[in-house]
């Protein structure tokens, strides 16, 4: 049984596809979070945490090496690699659990495929006291033994899940479950802009911090605005982070990037996944087709409701990039700039090689580099080496 709302939605996409009970949940966290979003003290409180323990503002640096090497437009590099804990993830954590705490809550849940989620969910949490249980796939419990540890160092419970296939999915369900059994005293921590109303639209106000300052930042520097912001997606968080300061200003090119096995955008079909509307790869029947990423966190078959909007009305461009092209990327940042990207984020600078040449030197592309790429070096290392 389903229920659908008309909040929430980006043109056809979007809306909120769950059960009653679950839908009670979530028109209960539409109410508070409408309360709070525009809170002086809670925004004051935002502001303190995501300076004083994520270490922003990050720094938009202008990657002079590699602008030279690749000829044309201007390079800057928005730095999400430098927060704590390397990636923009902790932003939204950290947006969330503070959320939590107005509305009386000291149980967090979450769900996480390789970890990464999971990790940052476990930091804040941490440091804000509160309880945590991750829920992860059984198989991937196994595969990402490291994450599963430092979760636990950092005080988490991870739950494998043996349901199913043990993986995201089956992760997802039961997460869910403990959600609509627990929600008088639990939180949902949704790590993307994806999922039903009102996840996409609250992840991308804490993540809207990326571009508010890189639109600051970008002014101080050049005087002007950029020709175009360069993302990477995966359920769109960080991009529609980078995105939305710029929507507005219609000369701003708007450009995500994804992997050329799992292109949502590029070419998926509107249809109804994980409660929520998106371009999304299905089958003949209606069922996530596999995807495969070298990037863990860029592994999904769908994506943000306002990207699959994004994509529809013409405002943004999505393309895709090959395995080889994020892994050239990956190097040419690390030997060129001395920073090592995460492989996630190497999609948008694999992108940037091909176009940055494109463009003239009064053309200025701002890359948001997710995250940094230590957790993906022994990977490459594999790769390289087998
Ligand atoms: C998780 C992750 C992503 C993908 O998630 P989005 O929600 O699409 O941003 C991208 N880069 C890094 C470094 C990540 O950890």
């Amino acid at each position: 049984m389903s229920t659908v709302k008309q909040k929430g939605y980006f043109g056809q996409f979007g809306g909120s596809f769950v059960p009653p009970d679950l839908q009670k949940v979530m028109d209960q966290l539409e109410e508070q979070f409408e309360k709070y979003k525009n809170d002086e003290e809670f925004n004051r409180e935002f502001a303190y945490y995501v300076k004083e323990y994520v270490g922003r503002e990050n720094p938009l640096t202008f990657a002079k090496n590699l602008t030279d090497k690749l000829g044309g437009a201007k390079i800057y590099l928005k730095r999400e690699d430098l927060n704590h804990t390397g990636a923009h993830k902790i932003n939204n954590a950290i947006g969330q659990i503070l959320l939590a705490k107005r509305m009386g809550v000291k149980r967090i849940i979450a769900e996480t495929g390789a970890g990464q989620h999971g990790v940052a969910t476990a930091t804040a949490c941490a440091m804000f006291g509160m309880d945590c249980v991750i829920y992860m796939g059984a198989e991937d419990t196994r595969r990402q033994a490291l994450n599963v540890f430092r979760m636990e160092l950092l005080g988490a419970k991870v739950v494998a899940v043996d349901k199913g296939q043990g993986r995201l999915k089956d992760a997802v369900d039961e997460a869910l479950n403990d959600l609509v059994q627990n929600y008088d005293h639990t939180f949902y921590l949704l790590g993307s802009a994806v999922g039903p109303h009102p996840y996409p639209t609250i992840v991308k106000h804490f993540q809207a911090i990326i571009s508010e300052e890189s639109k600051k930042q970008i002014l101080e520097k050049e005087g002007k605005l950029p020709t175009a912001v360069v993302a990477c997606t995966g359920g769109g968080s960080n991009a529609i982070g980078a995105f939305a300061h710029y929507i507005d200003e219609q000369d701003v090119r708007l450009i995500g990037i994804e992997p050329d096995q799992a292109p949502s955008l590029t070419k998926g079909v509107p249809a109804e996944l994980h409660g929520f509307k998106c371009l999304a790869l299905i089958d003949e029947n209606g069922n996530p087709q596999p995807t495969y990423s070298i990037a863990a966190g860029l592994d999904y078959p769908g994506i943000g409701p306002e990207h699959s909007y994004l994509k529809e009305s013409g405002r943004a461009e999505y393309y895709t990039v090959s395995n080889d092209e994020v892994l050239e990327a990956f190097k040419l940042l690390s030997k060129v700039e001395g920073i090592i990207p995460a492989l996630e984020s190497a999609h948008a600078i694999a992108y940037t090689a091909k176009f940055a040449p494109t463009l003239d030197q009064n053309d200025i592309i701002i890359v948001n580099l997710s995250g940094r790429g230590d957790k993906d070096v022994q990977q490459v290392f594999e790769m390289e080496t087998k």
